[in-house]
This record gives structure tokens, sequence and C-alpha cells, in this order.
């Protein structure tokens, strides 16, 4: 499973991280951190919840 985020509609609201810290991570101005990423096994919840929680819809969960 990886996480696929759309920088450019990132708009630094910050939800993912907040609900899912160990898994998001955003830059010094807000912004997401990181377009993609593999999510670690374990997590596969956390991805999804925090995917969830962006009022842009601007993370993808991919299944592998
Ligand atoms: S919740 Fe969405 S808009 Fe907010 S920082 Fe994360 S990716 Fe960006």
């Amino acid at each position: 499973m990886r996480i696929h985020i759309a920088l450019d509609e990132c708009e630094a609201h910050g939800m993912c991280a907040l609900h899912e810290p160990d898994l998001y991570e955003l830059d010094d101005d807000g912004y997401a951190a990181d377009a993609d990423f593999p999510v670690p096994q374990g997590m596969e919840a956390a991805a999804r919840n925090g995917a969830s929680r962006c009022p842009m819809s601007a993370i993808k969960v991919v299944e592998d």
C-alpha cells in the first residue's frame, strides 16, 4: 500500500498529520511533506483515516 498526495491540491489544512501524526508529515509551512510514500505494515487503517480527513481530498491510498 502507498500514499499519493497531490501536493498542488494541498492547502495546508494539516488534518492528515493532526489525526495520524505517525504517518503523515508536514513541511515547515504546514503543507504535506511527501507526495508519495509507502504505508508501513500495520498502519493501513491509519493511512485510510488520514486520507479521509483531508478537506481537499488530496490524499489517495493506493493498494499495491
Ligand atoms: S489534510 Fe490535505 S490539505 Fe491538509 S495538509 Fe494534509 S494533504 Fe494537505
